[in-house]
């Protein structure tokens, strides 16, 4: 099966070398506006495909996505210096106005995968320029935050992180709701089998891992100029239940009708992942604490949404 990347930069290239790595992918097609970059890191990862899975990546133009199965949109502008949400918003909508209609006329049955950020946001206005229906429009969420938060309980309480069963929901970004209330390891909810092993999570420590998990961009970002193996690795695992038609169970975003009260906003929640992309979503019971924080991660998201359908309209 063929997956298609736009933005061949630090996210786009981690993901394509994971994809062929794992062999999630038959064919990567990886389109940047910088064509030479999109070549050599084609080039570079194909050089790597003996060691792994004899699957194809190539750079291409956007007629090369025809027949892919999912569509990665990594192009985005990061944030300048002095400039606002909103600011980085208008650019950002305006790549998407040049990219997404060209995919959807180059592979009008692909899933889309938005990743870049504000991703939840990026997720919306995909929705609407590319008039998908809603299960084909997925964010990525907080896949990466919910396995953030994963590795350090798994840290903690001495167990694989891949048998600990606790989630990041909502936005992305700073708002983002660590779910302690129903996470659990081995059907045991994780604070109970925190005190039977005899490391009972203080408020403290839960404040640090809360912090750690929220807070890893910024110093990742900080350290290397940019996150992208934590990505790499969550897009791929999203693309894998999609090829597969796994009904996995992922913390995708994607666009839901009411999210505690608030109307029509993307964001992520539990949801089934399969071949038709969004398959069910799944509305946990949450602490009252817990309702409340989702409720405003879902204000939040609400808001720049509103903001950014209001260019696309403008222009319309
Ligand atoms: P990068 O600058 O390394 O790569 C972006 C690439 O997009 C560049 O190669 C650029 O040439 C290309 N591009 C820009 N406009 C384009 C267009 N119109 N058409 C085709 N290509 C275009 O950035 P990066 O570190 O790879 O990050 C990409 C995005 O992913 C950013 O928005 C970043 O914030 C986001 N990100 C999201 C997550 C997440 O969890 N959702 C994690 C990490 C990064």
């Amino acid at each position: 099966m063929k997956v298609g990347i736009i933005g061949a930069g630090s996210v786009g290239s981690a993901t394509a070398f994971a994809l062929i790595m794992r062999g999630v992918a038959r064919k990567v097609v990886l389109i940047d506006a910088n064509e030479q970059r999109a070549m050599a890191e084609a080039m570079d990862i194909a050089h790597a495909t003996p060691f792994a899975y004899a699957n194809k990546v190539k750079c291409g133009t956007y007629k090369d996505l025809e027949g892919a199965e999912v569509v990665i949109v990594t192009a985005g502008a990061n944030q300048k210096p002095g400039e606002t949400r909103i600011d980085l918003l208008g650019r950002n909508v305006k790549i998407f106005e040049s990219i997404i209609p060209q995919i959807v006329a180059a592979a009008p049955n692909t899933t889309l995968l938005i990743t870049a950020n504000p991703a939840d946001i990026m997720t919306e206005v995909a929705l609407k320029l590319s008039g998908f229906p809603r299960e084909r429009v997925i964010g990525s969420g907080t896949v990466l935050d919910t396995s953030r938060f994963r590795t350090l309980l798994g840290y903690y309480l001495g167990v694989s992180p891949k048998s600990i069963h606790a989630n990041v929901l909502g936005e992305h970004g700073d708002s983002e709701v660590v779910v302690w209330s129903n996470g659990d390891a081995g059907t045991v909810q994780i604070e109970e089998l925190a005190k039977m092993i005899g490391k009972p999570f203080t408020p403290e420590i839960k404040a640090e891992i809360d912090s750690n998990v929220r807070n890893a961009a910024y110093k990742i970002i900080d350290g290397k100029g940019a996150t992208f193996y934590g990505i790499a690795g969550a897009l791929c695992r999203i693309c894998q239940a999609i090829t597969t038609n796994e009904y996995a169970i992922l913390t995708v975003s994607s666009h839901h009708d009411d999210v505690e009260g608030v109307k029509d906003v993307c964001l992520s929640l539990p949801t089934v992942v399969g071949k038709r992309g969004v398959h069910s979503v799944i509305y946990p019971k949450f602490s009252a604490e817990e309702s409340k924080l989702l409720r405003e991660s879902a204000e939040k998201i609400k808001e720049y949404s509103d903001q950014a359908l209001e260019i696309i309209s403008k222009k319309a």
